[in-house]
């Protein structure tokens, strides 16, 4: 056994196959392990060693040793590095490997190989002598003037390099020169670091002064220089600049110290030359962002610089320096420049390799990326604005008006706080459409923000930076989105917003939708104010039920009613029909749809408010006709390549479609199938019983037909239709004015007595069983049904109601009035009763629903069942009151 400092050096080491970097003596690397002879070398030697000597194996230089546990073993180097394993990390991801922190102690060649499996052992010998380094305080022998003399320009140079560095580390930097001398980091701490002095290689007494960083770096690293011993720096330095492998190759065969000089200072001399050519650059050039990859492109330099100012972004530590212009540069309020440049001091004191310096510097990198003070200028015409939204939009004249009031007022006082308007209506009618229009409109971004399903409130405000994976929230992510503080924001959906464990977002939406407080809203993750002030804030929503009251309160509500029937045939040639089209890539020369047509779509293909279905089945007339328009082109090519002796047979085929093809009602059933909803209101009020009822759900209107029956029995009500308890409350209402009022409108029961509920058992029915009902607007259906029941005589079949009752028979307001009378319509009823109070509602409908229906505005239920009876009900004195809809706008 050969003696290396304090510990004896094995004769038999057992070898690592590596093919990344070269390990020299008095350096330290960090290498990867994944083939399986240097994995078992790990797992066999390393992990279950106990002894100092088990640490020390041989580190050599070869071609990559195969993946598959196959017998050959690869060449090896013939000289390699003895080292220390100070670190054995081991990860089964992506595939299971070890990383390994080994220092260089000195070099060996392979006398012979004991064994290659399951690692390799190899009988070695120690080239570098130790004494060398241990007893020759002042380095060379002194016979060897040659030798002396190299040794003492490599010293030199080694100072004027120190020196190039110098003026670069006063600026900040000095923690650069500490990464990339990586054995100073591994003598500071550890076990080990005792043995290492006695080694004497890396780990010099005033090695260990040098990591006090409050003396300056250069000094320190100048002692270093001046204590180590002179033939071990052209390894040290060898490994410290950075040169390519093959460099550090030639380095490792350097077996006799001259050699070794002199195949070092090549190396240490170009490295100074690049800093200088560097700096007279940097000097003539102007913009600090400029990079140096211009100089090194006309200079081939092997290897990587040692460039203390390099701004390549995919250099670890100097991109701190880039970083640091960015901030300044982000224009970002004090506040967060103070906490940036915190965080940035933090960074560039952190190795890479810390967790935590991949989370700041994402942090960072939000924060410059965002726009503190970045606007897009709004280009605020109203004429070009209301031709805009005419242009996008059909009809929706409340909602336009309002828009361009908002516009109008911003154009006057430009500082004009950003009101939060919020759009409530059914689905399909354009409100998220409206809002993309607004931003067209103003010249601004526009951003989407799907609420529905929400229910954590760190998706609004982002996670503390403490959390493992946190992120900022939705509104910090969309501003970075934009690139812009002035965006417009829309949230979609905020009715649909959860609550859970997790807290309310709903909460953190309060802060970011008033204009009082949104000037500093600040994000968990931020941790710092951002100004929301300017951004247009603009909200939909299918119901206000539904929205928390500290949310509304925050919102100016805009309702968007369904579309009448005429709208939507207006809106489908203005803007659904050529809008699919152009998607469907077809022309007006190849497809037209007459208007009858599309009013057959919207009647008997589509029940809804809103446009997306009928525009769902538009798109689906597209593609029908797509297929024929590409087989007829298929057809004529195929005809132009036969000869003209198979035209005989073209002739056969059927008749190419003229163009443009025309969508009558048989080519609708063609391509839309049966239509589903074919439903005529007069035929299913044939019976006593039954009436017409108007209510109310998140998706528009519905009409809905009340059923009544009565059997003998005892007196009992059966209510079906899964009813919510204010239903069935009407219900027990209705039952009991009637028995109050049972003879004034002439009611029996089963046995002709005057009581309708003596020996009667009566059952009401809300059909469309599966869906929940609630609410107290059936009142007057329920009583006019009843009465139909018991009088034996039918409803109007032309007649809806809707109205909440009380027991003295008075007929209340109730809501949705504006969708439920277009569901009326659409659904091609003639008289509509509503409650008196709610006539100022009728205002709002559009003016040809208003001709088309006739309106009965009932204060009590005596005129609900006068209005709902053909010759009402003689002798009851009610004048039918129709309501005076004269606009005043
Ligand atoms: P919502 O957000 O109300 O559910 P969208 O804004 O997504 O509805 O609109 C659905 C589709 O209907 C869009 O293609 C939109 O362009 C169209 N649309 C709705 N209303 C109109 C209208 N008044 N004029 C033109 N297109 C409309």
């Amino acid at each position: 056994m050969s003696s290396l400092g304090g510990i004896k050096m094995p004769s038999c080491l057992p070898l690592l196959l590596t093919h990344e970097r070269v390990l020299l003596p008095g350096s330290t690397v960090r290498l990867n392990v994944d083939t399986p002879r240097n994995m078992h070398l790990i797992k066999h030697r390393l992990l279950k060693g106990t002894s100092l000597k088990s640490t020390i194996i041989g580190v050599i230089p070869n071609t990559r040793d195969p993946e598959k546990d196959t017998d050959d073993l690869p060449t090896l180097h013939k000289i390699g590095t003895a080292g220390i394993a100070v670190q054995v990390v081991g990860s089964n991801w992506p595939k299971p490997h070890y990383t390994i922190l080994i220092t260089g102690l000195c070099r060996f060649s392979v006398s012979s190989l004991l064994t290659e499996r399951p690692f390799v052992l190899a009988e070695v010998e120690q080239l570098d002598k130790q004494e060398q380094y241990t007893t020759q305080a002042d380095g060379v022998s002194a016979e060897d003037g040659e030798l002396q003399e190299l040794s003492q320009k490599f010293y030199q140079t080694a100072l004027q390099l120190l020196l190039h560095c110098a003026s670069k580390l006063f600026k900040g930097q000095g923690q650069i020169i500490i990464h990339r001398f990586p054995q100073l980091f591994f003598c500071r701490t550890g076990p080990l670091r005792t043995q290492f002095v006695g080694l004497g290689v890396s780990a010099h007494p005033q090695l260990l002064g040098m990591l006090d960083l409050s003396v300056p770096v250069v000094a320190k690293f100048r002692r270093l220089l001046d204590s180590l011993p002179k033939e071990t720096l052209p390894d040290v330095v060898a490994s410290m600049i950075r040169t390519s492998n093959k460099e550090k190759l030639q380095v490792l065969d350097a077996v006799s110290l001259e050699e070794r000089f002199k195949k070092t200072l090549p190396m240490l001399t170009r490295q100074i030359e690049g800093l200088k050519l560097l700096q007279k650059t940097r000097k003539i050039m102007p913009a600090p962002e400029k990079k140096v990859l211009s100089v090194r492109k006309g200079v081939v330099f092997p290897g990587r610089q040692f460039n203390l100012n390099e701004e390549d972004d995919e250099d670890d530590g100097d991109d701190t320096a880039s970083l640091e212009r960015k901030v300044h540069v982000a224009n970002m309020p004090d506040a967060a420049l103070r906490v940036c440049l915190k965080e940035l001091k933090r960074l560039k004191k952190m190795p890479q390799s810390m967790p935590e310096y991949a989370l700041t510097r994402n942090y960072l990198d939000l924060m410059v990326e965002l726009p503190w003070s970045k606007y897009s200028k709004d280009c605020l015409n109203i004429q070009a604005a209301r031709t805009l939204l005419d242009n996008d939009h059909y009809a929706m004249d409340k909602l336009k008006r309002r828009v361009l009031e908002y516009l109008a007022v911003r154009q006057l006082k430009a500082s004009l706080k950003g009101p939060i308007l919020c759009f409530v209506g059914p689905p399909g009618v354009g409100k998220t459409s409206v809002g993309r229009s607004i931003a067209k409109t103003l010249g601004r971004e526009f951003h989407r923000i799907a609420l529905g399903g929400v229910c954590d409130q760190s998706d609004i405000r982002g996670h503390r930076r403490t959390y493992v994976g946190s992120m900022p929230g939705r509104i910090i992510n969309g501003l970075k989105t934009v690139g812009v503080n002035n965006p417009v924001f829309l949230f979609d959906e905020v009715d649909k917003l959860g609550k859970s464990l997790q807290g309310d977002p709903a909460a953190a939406l309060l802060e970011v939708l008033d204009p009082e407080q949104n000037h500093s809203f600040t994000d968990h993750y931020l941790n710092v104010a951002f100004d929301l002030s300017q951004v247009l804030f603009i909200a939909t929503a299918n119901t206000t039920a539904t929205i928390p009251p500290a949310l509304l309160d925050r919102m100016e509500v805009l309702q968007v009613p369904g579309y009448t029937q005429e709208e939507k045939v207006e809106i489908s040639h203005r803007h659904l029909i050529p809008n699919q089209m152009e998607q469907h890539g077809l022309s007006p020369k190849q497809l037209h749809i007459p208007q009858d047509t599309t009013k057959d779509i919207i009647n008997r293909y589509t029940h809804e408010a809103g446009v997306r279905s009928l525009e769902r089945k538009i798109g689906a007339i597209c593609r029908a006709v797509a297929v024929k328009i590409a087989e007829r082109q298929a057809d004529s090519n195929t005809e132009e390549l036969t000869s003209e002796g198979h035209t005989q047979q073209g002739a056969e085929k059927a008749a190419p479609p003229a163009m443009p093809i025309v969508i009558d009602h048989r080519a609708l059933k063609d391509i839309l199938g049966a239509p589903p909803f074919d439903m005529e209101v007069s035929e299913r009020l044939t019976l006593p019983g039954v009436a017409l009822g108007l209510a109310w759900t998140p998706l528009g209107g519905e009409i809905m037909f009340v059923e009544a029956s009565r059997t003998a029995g005892e007196g009992q009500l059966t209510l079906t239709g899964q009813l919510g308890d204010v239903m069935k409350e009407s219900a027990h209402l209705s039952i009991s004015w009637l028995r109050a009022n049972a003879k004034r409108y002439q009611l029996t029961n089963m046995v002709g007595g005057p009581d309708p509920l003596e020996g009667t058992d009566i059952h009401l029915h809300f059909p469309a069983g599966a869906v929940t009902k609630d609410g107290p607007s059936a009142g007057v259906t329920i009583v006019t049904c009843l009465t139909s029941l018991f009088s034996g005589r039918l409803v109007r079949s032309d007649v809806a109601m809707t109205g909440e009752i009380t027991l003295r028979g008075l007929v209340l307001p109730v809501g949705g009035i504006k969708d439920k009378v277009l569901a009326a319509h659409r659904a091609g009823v003639k008289r509509v009763i509503v409650p008196k109070r709610n006539e100022k509602d009728l205002e709002e409908l559009p003016a040809n629903v208003r001709d088309d229906l006739d309106f009965v505005a009932a204060a009590n239920l005596n005129q609900v069942l006068n209005a709902a009876f053909d010759g009402g009900f003689p002798g009851t004195g009610s004048v039918l009151e129709r309501p005076q809809l004269n606009s005043k706008l």
